[in-house]
């Protein structure tokens, strides 16, 4: 602030989560305009605004900084060509679509959902916490549940929960697997399921180590 140096908040992933988790009952620190500093914020709509994909929103403090978003080429045989996007022609279907989840969820909906999202969260990060040989890389604020293991190579997990049909994410530096929690995951019976199953896998590779290993690649 004190170089006036911008600083852009990618809310991208959780940005339609934490805007209400101080409604949904569980408090954050402030992250957006509420901070002097915080210049511009992105949110995909396409991820928890349940829109879509293929459409986000940038928001900026102020009408000038907002100028700088634009390009424009004035001498274009074809007239004046302006875009405030990289991409140049865009779906209205997208848009149009993405407005329609808004309205249909408004604030209450986005509210009630964010608080479904986060208890399970919470409760997975409970649970895998409870599970001998694996630990949990942080406490989640949000959405995003990590865990690796020192007991064993943290893939073997990974596997075995693919092969129950789990698609979890690998991570590495540290190596370690992630879920990021959905509307999905919400419903009854699916967090008591994960756990289980995780139970299960983690009590088969400690007895065993004779499987393959995993190279986590993200494209
Ligand atoms: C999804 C995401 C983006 C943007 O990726 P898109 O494919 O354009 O949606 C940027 N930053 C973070 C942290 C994200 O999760």
């Amino acid at each position: 602030m004190e170089y006036e140096v911008p600083l852009h908040v990618d809310a991208c992933l959780g940005g339609f989560l934490i805007a209400f988790m101080d409604q949904a009952g569980f408090p954050l620190k402030p992250f957006d305009f509420r901070l002097p500093s915080v210049t511009s914020i992105s949110c995909d709509t396409h991820k928890y605004g349940f829109t879509p994909k293929g459409t986000s929103v940038i928001l900026y403090r102020n009408s000038e900084l907002r100028l700088h978003q634009f390009f424009a080429v004035a001498d274009w045989p074809g007239g004046i060509y302006g875009s405030p996007t990289v991409a140049g022609s865009r779906s209205g279907y997208l848009i149009a679509c993405c407005w329609a989840t808004l309205m249909y969820y408004g604030i209450e909906g986005y509210v009630k959902e964010t608080r479904k999202i986060i208890q399970v969260a919470r409760d997975i990060a409970d649970g895998w916490n409870k599970i001998d040989g694996v630990y949990l890389l942080h406490q989640p604020d949000v959405s995003v549940v990590a865990i690796s293991s020192n007991k064993f190579n943290i893939y073997y997990l990974f596997d075995g929960l693919h092969a129950k049909g789990w698609h979890l994410i690998g991570l590495q530096n540290p190596p370690g697997i992630h879920i990021a929690v959905t509307q999905m995951h919400t419903q009854p019976g699916i967090v008591d399921k994960l756990l289980e199953d995780t139970r299960q896998c983690v009590e088969e590779i400690l007895k065993s180590n004779t499987k393959k290993d995993t190279i986590t690649v993200y494209v």
